[in-house]
């Protein structure tokens, strides 16, 4: 991590910001806990239990073919690596109550920021809170889904519960898009964390970002970076807790 006057002129960003938006990015489910793919381990580790690579079998095409792998797979590698919500949110919650944060943006489909009590957040992939009957439309939350051994059936009409994630192939729903556009575009500051500017998340946001300031808070460094105005190397779960409060 940098100097303390880094976290000095971050600390004042923060303090002048009117109404930040928060973007989350992957390194931080990592951070807790959450099963990740992209790490070159696990990726191993899946091709070696299931005989495909995750973003194999996270696509829309092998959901449609092989439906008892794929939930294997969710049950066995998503549902029950969950991770839990770390320092890092503790924070951002307070934020959040103290009208310092408006929204959160993530692709993340673990529902850290809802677990950790978090009220405005915009999930663009959406999670694994969410499934629905690909028949007849019921809801079912998590438990249902835990609960379910092999494909989960509807216990009204049959039909495959299918969790709401957008997978491999599928587009983000219009309405998430939008949603994300508007937090953005109402924002005077950007607070981007665990991921690089560079990042999927980072670029869909920015484009609708006329504020005053990005801050970045990303362990890895990364030539985009300096697009940022204030940049710390650091886990967010450690930088965090020394930046605001
Ligand atoms: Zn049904």
């Amino acid at each position: 991590m940098q100097s303390v006057n880094y976290l000095e002129n971050m600390r004042n960003g923060i303090e002048a910001s009117r109404h930040i938006v928060c973007l989350l990015g992957r390194n931080v489910s990592a951070d807790c806990g959450c099963f990740n793919y992209w790490d070159s381990e696990g990726a191993y580790a899946v091709e070696t239990n299931y005989g495909y690579s995750p973003e194999e079998i996270f696509s829309a095409s092998f959901y449609n073919t092989r439906p008892k792998l794929f939930f294997d797979y969710y049950h066995n590698e998503i549902l029950d690596k969950m991770g839990k919500p770390g320092e890092e949110f503790r924070v951002m919650k307070r934020m959040e109550d103290e009208r310092k944060i408006f929204a959160v943006i993530t692709r993340s489909i673990y529902g850290l920021p809802r677990r950790a009590g978090m009220r405005n957040v915009v999930e663009m992939h959406s999670s694994v809170y969410e499934n629905k009957c690909s028949h007849c439309g019921t809801w079912y939350d998590l438990d249902f889904m835990k609960n379910a051994s092999g494909v989960p059936f509807c216990p009204k009409c049959g039909a495959v519960v299918r969790p709401q994630i957008v997978l491999d192939g599928e587009m983000i729903p219009n309405e998430k898009i939008t949603a994300s556009a508007n937090e953005v575009a109402r924002a005077d500051t950007l607070l981007i964390l665990g991921c690089t500017l560079r990042s999927t998340l980072a670029r869909g946001a920015i484009k609708y970002f006329s504020g005053s300031r990005i801050i970045l808070i990303n362990e890895e460094e990364d030539y985009s970076d300096s697009v940022a105005d204030l940049v710390c190397h650091g886990k967010p779960r450690d930088v965090l807790p020394k930046v605001y409060g």
